[in-house]
C-alpha cells in the first residue's frame, strides 16, 4: 500500500506531481479556508506525512491521533505552531522552509517600512476616496528614512538582508540578538547594541526574532517607554512578540510615531482589534514571503523533504 500524504491547503499541481507518483497524496482542497480541526484529525489517523500552513495547530491531541506519522513539513520558516516538545518524544520530524524566502521577506520588510514612514497607504486612499482636496504644505508630511538609524531585533538571515538594503539608503545599523555576529559587523559595519539601547536609539526598530518563550512579549510598555516618539516599529516576525495593547496605548499617546505591522497575535486579525483603526498604524495580512517564486519555491523545499523522509533520506531543513 502506498504511503499517504495529507496537505492542509490547496497547493500547485506542478508541485505536487512528483508525489503522486509515489504516494496517495489527499488535501484540503481550498486554497484560502483552513481545513476545520475535526477533518483534519479524522485524515491524520492514517498519513505518513502531513504538509502544514500556519494556521493549523499541530499540538499533542494531533499528534497522539497519527500513529503512523513521520514528518510534518511546515510551509513557512517560523514553525511556532507546531509543538516541538511531542514530535521529539514521538520520533516525529519537523521541516520548514528557511532561505529560500530571505530576499522576499526582507524586501516587504524595507517596504513596509517606507510605506509606514513615508504614510504611503493613507495618502493612497485620500486619493481613491476623493479626499484629496489640494496640494498642502505640510499634508501627508512622514519620517525621512535616508540616512535615519535603524534597529533591527533578530538579526538572522532577514535581518541582514534588511540591513544590506538598509545601507543603500545610508542608514547606521544598530541590531541585538542573544549573540553577536562578528563577521558582518566587520564586513558591512553592523553595530551591536543591547536592546534597550537599541530602542532609545533607532528611528526605526524592525522586529525579526522568532517566535520562542523568550520573545513573546519581549516589545511591551517598557520598551515602547524607551523609544523615540518620532520612531517608527515594523514587525515582520511574529504578531505575540509585541504586547498589542501596550503597541496601541504607544500610538494612541503619540509615544512612538508610527507602526507598520505584517503580524499579529491573532490571524487574521478580527475586525475589532482596535490597531485597526488608529490612522498611524500600516497593517498587512501576512505577506512577507508572499512572491510567486519564493512562495513556489517553499513548496519544493516541502514536498522534497517529504519526498526524502519517505523514502529513507535525512531531509534538509530539519527543525527536530
Ligand atoms: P533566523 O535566521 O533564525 O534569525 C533569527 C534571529 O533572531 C537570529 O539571528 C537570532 O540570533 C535572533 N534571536 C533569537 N532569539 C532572540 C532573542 N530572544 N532576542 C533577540 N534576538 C533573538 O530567522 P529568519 O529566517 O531571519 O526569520 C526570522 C523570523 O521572521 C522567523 O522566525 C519568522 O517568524 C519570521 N518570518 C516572517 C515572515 C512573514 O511573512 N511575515 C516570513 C518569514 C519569516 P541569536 O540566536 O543570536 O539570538
Amino acid at each position: 500500500m502506498k504511503q499517504r500524504i495529507f496537505i492542509t491547503r490547496k497547493l500547485d499541481d506542478g508541485v505536487l506531481a512528483p508525489l503522486r507518483e509515489k504516494f496517495d497524496v489527499r488535501m484540503w482542497e481550498s486554497e484560502s479556508e483552513s481545513v476545520p480541526r475535526d477533518i483534519l484529525l479524522q485524515e491524520v489517523a492514517e498519513v505518513d506525512a502531513l504538509w502544514t500552513v500556519l494556521a493549523d495547530n499541530v499540538d499533542r491531541e494531533l499528534f497522539e491521533m497519527a500513529p503512523k506519522l513521520k514528518v510534518v513539513s511546515n510551509l513557512a520558516v517560523g514553525h511556532n505552531n507546531i509543538d516541538l516538545e511531542v514530535a521529539k518524544e514521538r520520533g516525529i520530524i519537523v521541516t520548514n522552509t528557511p532561505g529560500v524566502l530571505t530576499e522576499t521577506t526582507a524586501d516587504l520588510t524595507f517596504g513596509l517600512l517606507l510605506a509606514t514612514a513615508r504614510r504611503l497607504m493613507e495618502a493612497e486612499n485620500d486619493v481613491r476616496t476623493g479626499n484629496w482636496t489640494s496640494w498642502s504644505p505640510m499634508g501627508y508630511t512622514g519620517m525621512d528614512v535616508g540616512g535615519a538609524t535603524l534597529g533591527i531585533v533578530g538579526m538572522g538571515r532577514i535581518g541582514e538582508a534588511v540591513a544590506r538594503r538598509a545601507k543603500g539608503f545610508d542608514m547606521r545599523i544598530l541590531y541585538h540578538n542573544r549573540s553577536r555576529k562578528m563577521d558582518a559587523e566587520v564586513e558591512h559595519g553592523f553595530e551591536y547594541v543591547e536592546l534597550d539601547a537599541l530602542l532609545g536609539e533607532a528611528d526605526f526598530v524592525v522586529i525579526l526574532a522568532p517566535y520562542t518563550p523568550e520573545t513573546v512579549g519581549m516589545i511591551g510598555a517598557r520598551e515602547l517607554g524607551l523609544m523615540k516618539k518620532t520612531a517608527v516599529l515594523i514587525n515582520v516576525a511574529r504578531g505575540a512578540i509585541v504586547d498589542e495593547v501596550a503597541l496601541y496605548d504607544a500610538l494612541k499617546n503619540g509615544d512612538i510615531w508610527a507602526a507598520g505591522l505584517d503580524v499579529f497575535t491573532t490571524e487574521p486579525v478580527p475586525q475589532d482589534n482596535p490597531l485597526l483603526i488608529l490612522p498611524n498604524v500600516t497593517v498587512l495580512p501576512h505577506i512577507g514571503s508572499a512572491s510567486i517564486t519564493t512562495r513556489l519555491g517553499m513548496m519544493k523545499l516541502n514536498g522534497q523533504a517529504i519526498m526524502d523522509v519517505l523514502e529513507g533520506r535525512e531531509p534538509e531543513n530539519r527543525v527536530v
